[in-house]
């Protein structure tokens, strides 16, 4: 039997579909209005053993190690950042998980059946800017021209990997957000992918990837909960994944600094008809990261972690 705790009233079980035929439900806790549950209940389900040393939880097995803390909505997963919707507490010395963080980051990239199969033949790469938008500028290259360099190089290589890639402009032109998403419509795309470069102070580092924020989540970047949800939302587990493993593949292979995975309710991710996630692939306006940005060996070595991160992506998706 549960024991009771003060602050918690049980409100629910959340059924999991654990494989074709086969259902695990775990019970759901209200902790100050947000539904968590609790990690030991997560580690079972994940097969994994948990430890809590002060507001440090981890959850780890032979193969995976998450790190967690207590009211942080920083967490590490298998060593890439990722941002949680809502900071992992602990009630009466329960340390909990919320149930959003749980079945819309957790569940996706720790469990292969966790996310139901989709196609990943078509895809529509978005080199962010262009004609009188240029985006960020540092102080030798444009944000609209760097990015378009790399989409043009990431198409070339999906292509010879047999995929159909299309891009959402093929020159400086300038084209709305929406008519990006309709593009990607149009194309009848299976994954969509947007390339930005990044612009802060000076000293400013590192590569981060963002995923749309689920229903009833704030963004990483704070704000209010996000209301409605769109049909991108319906990809929501796909499209962490996806951002998780592109993210992974891209710090690998760059060496540069992990900003982590973060929620954002961009109007491309917004309006993707598919799974999808924005890269903001670097800082311009830092003078080492605007360098390598421009230097063709770089790109390379950007668009060789986003193609890993597709295939490892795909594979994570694979028909079981
Ligand atoms: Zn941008």
């Amino acid at each position: 039997m549960l024991k009771m705790f003060r602050f918690f009233t049980t409100i629910c079980l959340i059924a999991l579909t654990v494989s074709a035929s086969a259902q695990q439900k775990i019970q759901a806790y209200k902790v100050y209005g947000k539904n968590y549950i609790k990690l030991s209940d997560a580690a079972n389900f994940f097969g994994m053993r948990y430890s809590v040393s002060g507001s440090n939880f981890t959850l780890y097995s032979k193969w995976s190690n998450i790190k967690l803390k207590k009211d942080s909505r920083s967490a590490t997963l298998n060593g890439t950042k990722v941002s949680l919707s809502f900071a992992p507490t602990s009630t009466n010395r329960v340390p909990m998980v919320s149930q959003s963080d749980f079945l819309k980051v957790l569940d996706p990239i720790l469990r292969k059946d966790a996310i139901s199969y989709k196609r990943t033949k078509r895809i529509v790469i978005d080199p962010g800017h262009g004609g009188k938008d240029q985006g960020a500028a540092g102080k030798r290259f444009k944000e609209k021209d760097v990015v378009f360099k790399i989409a043009v190089k990431l198409k070339n290589k999906l292509k010879s990997l047999g995929f159909d890639v299309y891009l959402t402009r093929y020159n400086d032109s300038t084209v709305s957000l929406d008519k990006r998403a309709q593009i990607a419509k149009n194309y009848k795309a299976d994954l969509f992918l947007s390339l930005h470069t990044n612009a802060a102070s000076a000293a400013a580092t590192g590569v981060e990837t963002y995923v749309l924020t689920p229903q009833n989540a704030p963004s990483t970047s704070g704000g209010s909960a996000r209301k409605s949800a769109t049909m991108a939302n319906y990809y929501d587990k796909q499209s962490i994944r996806l951002g998780y493993e592109i993210q992974k593949s891209m710090i690998s292979k760059t060496k540069a600094r992990d900003r982590g995975v973060k929620h954002a309710q961009f109007v491309v991710l917004d309006k993707a008809p598919c799974p999808a996630a924005l890269l903001e692939l670097g800082f311009i306006s830092n003078r080492y990261e605007e360098s390598n940005l421009g230097n063709s060996s770089y790109q390379t070595k950007l668009v060789d972690g986003i193609t890993n991160g597709i295939l490892k992506y795909m594979r994570a998706l694979a028909k079981k």
